[in-house]
């Protein structure tokens, strides 16, 4: 424990870290830790995936997601969703999940934007042996990734959260301490619905607008200048949508996903939220029907295709 952790038991460098889910955003959060010094035991299921971690951070990667438990004081999961979380560390039917390999005293961190009520339901599972859990989901995307800004919303018992800080500081520059287990998934969730509506309501100004013989460029001027503006009238309507590059680096499968787990929670507390429930069937709507591989900006696409007339050209 001393030669990996500060005074105060924190995870200081070079502490041990796995880090599974090599994908858009694993890799550049990774590489983070490995510029401040981890030592980063790093794996994907996908040949390609840990082909292109090596190639970025001329680090080698594990051949399993239990050689990157082994030895470690923490690990990080970086998956598209809670179930593949869980099924990599508990494994499916008979197979032995990863955390076989994993001490207890292992804390593990799911960074994957999960549902809190998975996150609640893997935490029953993992700390009657002796391992911890936090849910550290992020914000900000594939650019704050890269230089190590995101935004990280940590849920958790608070001494475990102050542990892994430093860990969580060297990917992104906010960490809130959300509350209990869970509330950093629930948090994520809801800013992902709130950032889908904002898109979604961006979009259909623009597709409106046009129609009343405006510039798409200046109805988002106007937005940016007015109270209109939000994050996809500043950050993706003229650089991913009227540019026609949807290319964010962010799917419509996971936003979609993310639209399910924020009503999805609002159910289960019994909150009406009926603009989240239009949101999810909109968005899983548009899933179906651009398929696999789309750009979640790619929803003016389909917004687009709703028009009279159909497709539309940004
Ligand atoms: P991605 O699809 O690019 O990467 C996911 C990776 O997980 C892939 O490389 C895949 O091979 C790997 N994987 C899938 N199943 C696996 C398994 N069983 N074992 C090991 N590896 C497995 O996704 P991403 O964009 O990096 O997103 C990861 C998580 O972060 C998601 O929960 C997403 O919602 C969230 N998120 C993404 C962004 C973004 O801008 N891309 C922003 C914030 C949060």
């Amino acid at each position: 424990m001393s030669e990996r952790s500060g005074a105060g038991g924190e995870l200081v460098p070079p502490a041990a870290i796995g880090f599974i889910g090599l994908g858009q955003m694993g890799i550049p959060m990774a590489h983070q830790l490995l510029r401040a010094g981890y030592i980063v035991n790093a794996f994907d299921a996908a040949e390609a995936a840990r082909a292109n971690f090596e190639a970025v951070t001329g680090t080698a990667a594990e051949e399993s997601a239990a050689a990157a438990c082994h030895h470690v004081a923490a690990v990080i999961t970086m998956l598209p969703d809670g179930k593949i979380v869980r099924d990599v560390l508990l494994g499916v039917g008979d197979e032995v999940g990863a955390l076989a390999a994993a001490e207890p005293g292992t804390i593990f961190i799911d960074m994957s934007s999960s549902s809190p009520v998975d996150t609640r339901a893997l935490a029953a599972a993992l700390q009657p042996d002796g391992y911890a859990v936090v849910d550290a989901p992020v914000s900000g995307g594939v650019k704050r990734a890269l230089d190590g800004s995101l935004a990280i919303m940590a849920g958790g018992a608070a001494a475990t959260v102050e542990r892994v800080r430093p860990l969580l500081s060297a990917m992104g520059s906010a960490v809130f301490a959300t509350g209990p287990l869970g509330s950093g998934h629930a948090m994520k969730a809801l800013n992902n619905y709130v950032s889908a509506a904002g898109l979604v309501a961006a979009a259909e100004a623009i597709l409106v607008g046009r129609r009343f013989g405006l510039d798409p460029g200046t109805i988002v001027d106007v937005l940016n200048a007015s109270t209109g503006r939000n994050n996809s009238t500043e950050k993706k309507m003229k650089q991913q949508v009227l540019s026609g590059d949807f290319a964010s680096g962010f799917s419509l499968a996971l936003m979609t996903k993310d639209l399910h787990t924020a009503a999805g929670i609002a159910r289960h507390a019994g909150i009406a939220a009926p603009l989240a429930e239009v949101c999810e069937d909109l968005w899983a709507e548009a899933d179906t029907k651009l398929g696999a591989g789309a750009d979640h900006t790619e929803i003016y696409r389909f917004l687009a295709g709703l028009q009279a007339g159909g497709e539309d050209k940004p």
